[in-house]
């Protein structure tokens, strides 16, 4: 499942490559991914121009002169590029042709979104979002975390609150800062949540540098290149820890699983 380092490489990717494009023609495979009836939907995107992408949190956000072309991949699939229309895969929910012959695929693993809204405010999903992860300041950081009495894991991978973390990018953080995922968000103290600001920074850093998670294709096809390698205790149940060597350990974490050191993340620090 794409998270932010993802998103941010292919907004950056049809930044670079998209923008400009004129919308040719568009072809719907897959009526439910879109907010609007077909003939609508195509009626206020033929024509457009790609303005410019972005990344918001999951979601790849393109202006358009009449408003706003909106990209969840949801659980994950294929946004992919071509130069023309000859490559496009056989399985697509969605693509767009351009002016210029070229195109923009959409293949999904399960279930996605390809929206359209006039502003953005207008937009449920996308408006209710929290800062990005990696635009958020220590200080906006210490303001999000203090008072909430919830496990500090869900509420980092609530959107509303921050944008862009998910169950791949929050483990290692929690344990390169030695926080357990299922402290009480308020619990925290100030060397712990600057510990904890500075580990995500440096894990979604990391990943965008390296083209995003190996699992994942990026606009042009390639693999990135941030692998299981990288991971310290993320999915590594059962193996050492890196900083003391116990043995690393899956538990549930809310609706989803965490990896932790039990020696390193104590649920009771002090004890
Ligand atoms: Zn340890």
């Amino acid at each position: 499942m794409p998270e932010l380092p993802e998103i941010m490489n292919l907004a950056a990717q049809m930044q670079h490559t998209l923008t400009g494009k004129i919308v040719q023609e568009i072809e719907v495979n897959q009526a439910k991914c879109l907010n609007l009836p077909v003939n609508a939907f195509r009626a206020v995107l033929l024509g457009q121009r790609f303005q410019g992408t972005t990344a918001r949190g999951k979601w790849l956000v393109t202006s358009l002169p009449s408003g706003w072309l909106l990209i969840s991949l949801g659980m994950g699939g294929d946004l992919l590029y071509h130069a023309n229309a000859t490559t496009l895969p056989e399985k697509r929910q969605v693509a767009f042709s351009f002016r210029d012959g070229s195109c923009l695929s959409l293949s999904l693993w399960w279930f996605g979104y390809v929206h359209y809204a006039r502003e953005l405010a207008e937009h449920g999903m996308v408006a209710k979002l929290g800062p990005n992860a990696l635009d958020m300041s220590l200080d906006d950081f210490r303001a999000l975390l203090q008072g909430k009495r919830g496990a500090v894991k869900t509420l980092l991978m609530d959107q509303s609150h921050i944008a862009g973390i998910g169950n791949v990018y929050i483990q290692d953080p929690l344990f390169k800062a030695r926080i357990h995922p299922l402290r009480p968000a308020n619990s925290l103290g100030e060397e712990e949540i600057a510990a904890l600001w500075q580990a995500i920074r440096e894990t979604l850093q990391e990943s965008v540098a390296l083209g995003g998670f190996a699992y994942e294709k990026n606009l042009y096809g390639e693999k990135g290149r941030w692998d299981t390698s990288y991971f310290q205790i993320a999915y590594r149940e059962g193996k050492a820890c890196p900083r003391c060597g116990a043995v690393v350990t899956k538990i549930k974490t809310g609706s989803t699983s965490g990896f932790i050191c039990p020696t390193c993340q104590p649920l009771q620090p002090g004890e």
